[in-house]
């Protein structure tokens, strides 16, 4: 039974996706889907990014958010279109809720839309919002098991953003391991390295970007 409403909602939301993805191309919008824990850095990396390429790109930035507007509040900063979405305590967004919110932006005025999903390395991976691809961050904080431990997220996704790296002397964390079992999980999965703090990095970040938008 419970397996059933979940086919069914997946399958509900997969229709809703392939229509944003088709408006997205329409109107020539690449979409990302940025996931990864929270505090993992996606706000950070996104601030950092919208100052770097907001010249280059014309940016907009769709977050999503439990109960707060604290991400949002941080990326309006940056003069570029945001639109929060609350999720009144949903662990993840899906393409209703995406599709709401493109609704409220300028598509013809955009090249890049990156949706911050919410903190979490379980369901977001699972729900399709008609983006072009899933990028997840995943900080050294967090452990270099979580790869094996969440496969599907780091399965799912184009590259993946080893985030905080600054810090990684005072930790445990197992840069070779990591990248071996994100290579195992997804062979063509890109790996890069970075930190908002000292920006080191992030100039890789920018050029996938830049070559792939
Ligand atoms: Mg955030
Ligand atoms: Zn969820």
């Amino acid at each position: 039974m419970k397996v059933e409403v979940m086919k069914n909602i997946l399958g509900e939301n997969d229709k809703i996706a392939e229509e944003n993805r088709k408006l997205f191309k329409e109107k020539k919008v690449f979409v990302i889907n940025l996931m990864g824990s929270p505090g993992s850095g996606k706000t950070s990396l996104l601030e950092r990014t919208i100052a770097n390429l907001k010249d280059k790109l014309k940016m907009a930035v769709i977050e999503g958010d439990l109960f707060t507007a604290k991400d949002a509040e941080r990326i309006e900063r940056h003069n570029v279109p945001v639109i929060q979405i609350n999720t009144a305590g949903g662990c993840h967004l899906d393409a209703p809720m995406v599709k709401r919110a493109a609704e409220s932006l300028d598509l013809d005025a955009l090249d890049l839309i990156i949706v911050e999903n919410v903190g979490n390395l379980v369901c977001p991976a699972e729900f399709d919002v008609g983006e072009n691809i899933k990028a997840v961050v995943l900080s050294i904080t967090e452990g270099d098991d979580k790869p094996l431990k969440y496969p599907l997220i780091f399965k799912e996704s184009a590259v993946a953003i080893l985030n905080k790296i600054d810090i990684l002397k005072f930790t445990n964390f197992n840069l070779e391991s990591a990248r071996e079992d994100l290579t195992t999980i997804h062979p063509d999965i890109k790996i890069i390295e970075t930190s908002c703090t000292t920006a080191e990095g992030l100039d890789k970040w920018y050029e996938f970007l830049l070559n792939t938008v």
